[in-house]
């Protein structure tokens, strides 16, 4: 043994260990980061949805005080890691945020031939599927000597013998848009298959039966698919179910067609509360001094403080005594892109005492079901009349293009209701019976 082998013998000792430790540091680094980026759920029930907005299909549920492992972000929602190791989307809204911050651009290269893909981190696990050297994928997790992927729309484990971990600048475009590996079951309520992806588009054929199709396309929520006969068509999303290679927990996916409103829940839905008036704008004035301004204001925080109590996201078009224009009120709602728009106002006739009580008012014809259910709760728990639900003409309804109501609350020149109306009493029973509407409006069907 001469002098120059041994040299390099430890040398070459020396350079394993180097690579070894950075190796070790590395991954220590990423469970650190994915230790570190959780969040917990304040709703009661949270739903998890395929993808980040409301009209993704539910995925499965979690309830309060979970902890979820956040991967992503996109538009206001969360992408997340379940414990049982599926992934989907949450509305940042209803998960507490502690510090969020995602710069994972760490990928696995496949470096042997053929490398099962499991279901757990654990030889003995179910194989999903296999991986061809070369591919890669964003790693998601880590954990001991395995390394969590994104497959085929679920998440699932590689060993970490059989990649190599790289450093890669980001093209996360990839990590859910990716639809070439997407499977969908269509048929199983009748589906139409159209030439192009909308409602409106001639229709190819009509499937009856539960068919499964590889997605060729994804636009607008809609699928393209290939038929037996060759023919390529559109299916809208909504119709579909996505075929996870078992369908572990996910829940049998609606199969509503068009819905009219797409949050399933309360605490999903984003709720604009309009507080009539404001400002130098006092609305109607009662005979012993307190406007409608006021009272608005008073009841819609009532409101409020239910519904953020509840889970859902809640915007009040003002919250002090400010003047805000119709113009704007609409406009928040536009912007929020609001599941529904309730505006309060209490009211006044031209002669005294002729009319007393509650009315509810809608504009468009999709809008009754909202009316309906909020006046049926105002007719059954509040002690005034009830005028029931009528067509109103009214700005904030007609030029509003999110699901919106508008209700009068009392007459203030009525020398009965002025006595009810400026009550705490009062206004808890509005703002119960209308927060007990919406929760009924947005229950899953
Ligand atoms: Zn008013």
């Amino acid at each position: 043994m001469n002098q120059s082998y041994l040299h390099k013998k430890n040398s070459r000792s020396f350079f394993i260990l180097i690579i070894i430790l950075l190796f070790t540091l590395l991954l220590t680094a990423i469970v650190a980061l994915a230790n570190e980026n959780k969040v917990t759920v304040l709703a009661s029930t949270l739903n998890i949805r395929y993808g980040p907005g409301l009209s993704h299909e539910i995925l499965t549920q979690v309830q309060e005080e979970d902890r979820l492992n956040v991967l992503g972000e996109e538009n206001e929602w969360y992408k997340v890691r379940l414990d049982s190791n599926q992934i989907g989307w949450v509305a940042s809204w209803l998960v507490e945020n502690e510090e969020v911050s995602l710069d994972n651009h760490l990928f696995g290269r496949v470096t042997s031939p053929e490398v099962n893909v499991r279901q757990f981190s654990t030889i003995d696990s179910a194989v999903l599927g296999t991986v061809k050297q070369d591919e890669e994928f964003p790693i998601l997790y880590r954990e001991d000597d395995w390394v969590q992927i994104l497959f085929n729309q679920r998440v699932a484990w590689l060993h970490s013998d059989l990649i190599d971990v790289i450093d890669q600048p980001a093209e996360t475009e990839e990590l859910t848009g990716s639809t070439d590996s997407l499977r969908i079951s269509v048929g199983g309520t009748p589906a139409n298959i159209r030439l192009k992806p909308t409602t409106d588009a001639e229709i190819l054929t009509t499937l009856r039966t539960a068919e499964e199709f590889e997605v060729l396309t994804e636009e607008n929520e809609w699928y393209q698919i290939e038929l037996a006969n060759g023919t390529k068509g559109f299916v809208a999303g909504w119709i579909t179910e996505t075929i996870t290679t078992e369908s572990v927990s996910a829940k049998e996916v609606s199969l509503t067609t068009e819905p009219s409103h797409y949050a399933t829940t309360l605490a999903e839905a984003t709720i604009v509360i309009d507080p009539g008036h404001g400002g130098y704008d006092p609305g109607a004035v009662a005979a012993n001094s307190f406007a409608e301004k006021e009272i608005t204001l008073d009841t819609a925080l009532l409101l409020a403080d239910l519904l953020k109590k509840a889970g859902a996201n809640v915007i009040l078009t003002r919250s002090s005594d400010d003047y805000i224009s119709l113009n704007d009120r609409v406009y928040y709602a536009h912007r929020a892109n609001a599941d529904a728009f309730i505006s309060l106002h209490y009211d006044s006739v031209e002669k005294a005492n002729t009319m007393s009580g509650t009315t509810t008012y809608y504009y468009s014809e999709n809008e009754k079901a909202l009316a309906e259910t909020v006046n049926h709760y105002l007719a059954k728990d509040v002690n005034l009349d009830n005028n029931g639900v009528r067509h109103g003409n009214y700005f904030v309804l007609s030029q509003n293009s999110q699901p919106s109501i508008l209700l009068e609350l009392g007459y203030l020149n009525n020398d009965h209701d002025i006595t009810v109306v400026n009550t705490h009493a009062y206004q808890t029973t509005v703002a119960d019976a209308v927060y007990q509407a919406l929760d009924e409006y947005f229950s899953p069907r």
